[in-house]
């Protein structure tokens, strides 16, 4: 049980002063994604990704581009938008050196009046950007007059939001949980792996969050350190429990001759790959074997992998068990459910699709059939490890996408099998020789680094933003004769909102061109609409499917042969990968546009240039690593570090090496974290929800 000196931190962060249900559960999307109630440890987690310094209030015309800025400047006019029309409300405001257009989507035309009366000198904060050639700020994070000013610290925290949040509100419920937690005893007792000058846990949480100095936020400051110490430690902990405790118990060997497996591959259209058969071999001998399998399947994107998945659970399916295959999102689970649904109908498999999305009585017949042994495939979303989720008797746990769950869900999925399932996990994101043993621990390795034979390369070109009239006209051209093109917005990852409009925009501005065959889909749609615009693309409906990154993983339509990608500059590597991951697919040469905006920074350059160079993944991998591990430090967090909120991979990766070798001293000295040293490390792995390596600690 967890120890009840935690018990603030796991609180609701709705208990919080000041939090009604209606912040309660904007703060829930926020911060977990809206599965369930967010807690007080989820604020604290949440940490700003930039400051604003109102110390520095630069004059327009000097003030940069792309960043937080607070300027002082004097209300010019209002432009309201006509009656019934979408466009943003716009406030032209102005300093003796330059102008700065305001934009308001869905603006509340009475608190503009109030917050920026024409005449009137307001300091505003948000991100100046350049658009056609206009200064512009959309939704400024603060207007403050003389008064409001006054009462704000000189430095503050900006944090990542969402729609119908303000940063004001999240900085307040962060305040007030911070006054709620206590401090906690210190869990790094050996001097060797201590950081100098280390603050206390807590003591780093206020850091970050009421800096004193931009340069308290950053990646290398020392609170961000030992809060990115205390993650990977608590995550390496664990790894090595769970290593341990596999170490004691055996698995279960599925004994299969490949009957099952043959009539599925003797269906496929086409051939198995050399890579895609050593995999599937290396896979089989492990199932065949009475111990646990732990094994990574490291593949390109097409590379083939859902295949050898599929092949891999038809053996133990054949030995008489059933097996799960779980994805990151409803959609991927979806594709998943149906095309292995085509792949499996020769081997009369039975299927079932398990999401959060099921109605009620289908859910629960379902269930039955899986506690019956009735379904031999389970393919879902995390609903699969859900406590009501039964199988009659799994053998094998496969899980799609690995590094967006965290280690304690892939055991909690495998935990349902008798004794614990075979995992097979696997990852289109293929991750550095170096960085294996991070993510994943001591697994097993297999790699898919040839693609299907009959893969035409994918032309990548980049071309600055300026030529969009060529582009679309190339489109135009493109689409008229049948084909089908992905168009990604750029990332606003500060704010979804901004996404969106960015999305709509680009949407509403391709549709008045060319018309009903322009799709949209985004994050914040329903699932529904979401699944709709989906299917009309599939289908050929629509022929241009204008999107946020929500296409990013594994979305699956053979026929998209062109991808354009607005601000690619704004992408990290591995992101432009996967996203160019989407087209090349099918039978048609597909091309890959990245559209930058100049002029380009060094790193930007040199990403989009590797782009151009190559598609092995592997390769780009070592290169994203090596580029990000160059100390860029970057204003939006990257995507990609497996579910980690306080360290970012690579940047941190020193403090991994240090958090390594303190576990394995753990693991030498007292395994099983006994005494005063082993509570505080319980309440560390408490605290990073590594519940599942505490609870092996007390079944072994
Ligand atoms: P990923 O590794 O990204 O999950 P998929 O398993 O989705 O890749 O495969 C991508 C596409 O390639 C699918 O349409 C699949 O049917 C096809 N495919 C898989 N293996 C082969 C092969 N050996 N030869 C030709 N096409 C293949
Ligand atoms: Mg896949």
């Amino acid at each position: 049980m967890r120890p009840s000196l935690l018990d603030p931190y796991f609180a609701p962060a709705a208990s919080l002063p000041g939090i009604g249900p209606k912040i309660g559960k904007l703060l829930d999307r926020l911060l977990v994604d809206g599965a369930g109630p967010a807690r007080i440890v989820d604020l604290l987690f949440h940490l700003p990704y930039a400051t604003i310094d109102r110390r520095n209030r630069p004059k327009i015309a000097d003030a940069p581009f792309d960043q937080l800025v607070m300027i002082e400047a004097k209300v010019v006019a209002h432009h309201p938008p006509g009656p019934r029309s979408k466009a943003p409300f716009k406030v032209l405001v102005e300093d003796e050196t330059g102008d700065v257009m305001l934009v308001f989507f869905l603006a509340n035309p009475h608190w503009i009046e109030k917050s920026l009366p024409v005449g009137e000198t307001r300091w505003i904060s948000g991100k100046l950007e350049l658009w056609e050639s206009h200064r512009q700020i959309v939704h400024p994070d603060r207007v403050l007059d003389e008064e409001g000013l006054t009462k704000l610290p000189p430095v503050e925290p900006v944090y990542g939001l969402t729609e119908g949040l303000h940063q004001r509100v999240v900085g307040k419920a962060i305040a007030a949980a911070l006054a709620r937690v206590p401090a906690l005893p210190e869990w790094h007792r050996y001097e060797a792996t201590r950081l100098p000058d280390m603050p206390s846990f807590t003591d780093a949480l206020k850091w970050v969050h009421e800096p004193q100095d931009p340069a308290d936020i950053l990646p290398n400051s020392r609170a961000r350190l030992r809060l990115a110490y205390d993650e990977l430690f608590a995550h390496q902990l664990a790894l090595m429990l769970l290593r341990a405790s596999l170490r004691e118990r055996s698995g279960r060997a599925h004994g299969a001759e490949g009957r099952l497996g043959d009539k599925i591959a003797a269906a496929l259209p086409f051939a198995l790959t050399k890579a895609q058969q050593e995999a599937l071999g290396e896979i089989r001998k492990d199932l065949g074997a009475p111990a646990r399998m732990l094994r990574l399947l490291q593949g390109d994107v097409g590379s083939g992998k859902t295949v050898v998945a599929l092949l891999a659970m038809a053996h133990v399916v054949e030995a008489g068990r059933q097996a799960a295959l779980m994805a990151p999102t409803e959609l991927l689970a979806r594709q998943h459910y149906e095309s292995i649904a085509g792949l499996a109908e020769p081997a009369d498999v039975r299927l079932a699709l398990i999401t959060g999305r099921d109605r009620a009585s289908e859910r629960s017949a379902t269930l039955a059939r899986l506690a019956e042994g009735e379904i031999d495939i389970a393919i879902g979303t995390h609903a699969l490890f859900q406590e009501s989720v039964q199988f009659r008797d799994l053998g094998l746990a496969v899980v799609d996408e690995q590094h967006r769950f965290g280690v304690h869900q892939r055991l909690a999925l495998s935990e349902k099998g008798d004794g614990g399932a075979d995992i097979l996990v696997m990852t289109a994101t293929p991750i550095p020789r170096t960085l294996v043993l991070t993510y994943f621990g001591d697994m097993d390795v297999s790699s898919l680094r040839e693609k299907p034979l009959g893969r035409l390369p994918i032309e990548t070109r980049a071309l600055p933003l300026d030529r969009l009239d060529d582009v679309i006209e190339r489109l135009g051209r493109a689409v008229r004769s049948g084909a089908r093109a992905y168009w990604v917005c750029p990332l606003v990852a500060e704010s979804e909102e901004l996404d969106v409009a960015a999305a709509e925009a680009r949407f509403e501005a391709l549709r008045a061109i060319f018309g009903d065959t322009v799709g949209l889909l985004h994050g914040k749609m329903k699932p529904q609409e979401k699944d709709a615009a989906m299917a009309a693309f599939a289908r050929g409906d629509t022929q241009i499917l204008v999107a946020t990154t929500v296409i990013e993983v594994g979305v699956d339509v053979p026929e998209a042969s062109i991808i354009i990608i607005e601000h690619a500059e704004r992408f990290g590597l591995a992101q432009l990968h996967q996203l160019r991951g989407r087209v090349g697919r099918g039978k048609a040469k597909s091309s890959c546009l990245l559209l930058y905006r100049t002029p380009l920074g060094e790193t930007a350059k040199a990403r989009i240039d590797v782009m151009r160079e190559t598609e092995d993944g592997f390769l780009i991998a070592e290169e994203d690593l090596r580029l990000r591990g160059e100390g860029e430090v970057l204003g939006t967090r990257q995507s990609g570090s497996p579910g980690f909120h306080l360290a970012e991979l690579p940047l941190h990766a020193d403090l991994l090496t240090l958090a390594r070798a303190e576990a394995q001293r753990v693991m030498a000295e007292n395994p099983r974290l006994e005494g005063e040293a082993g509570r505080a490390l319980l309440l560390l792995l408490y605290l990073f929800e590594r519940d599942a390596a505490v609870k092996l600690l007390q079944a072994g």
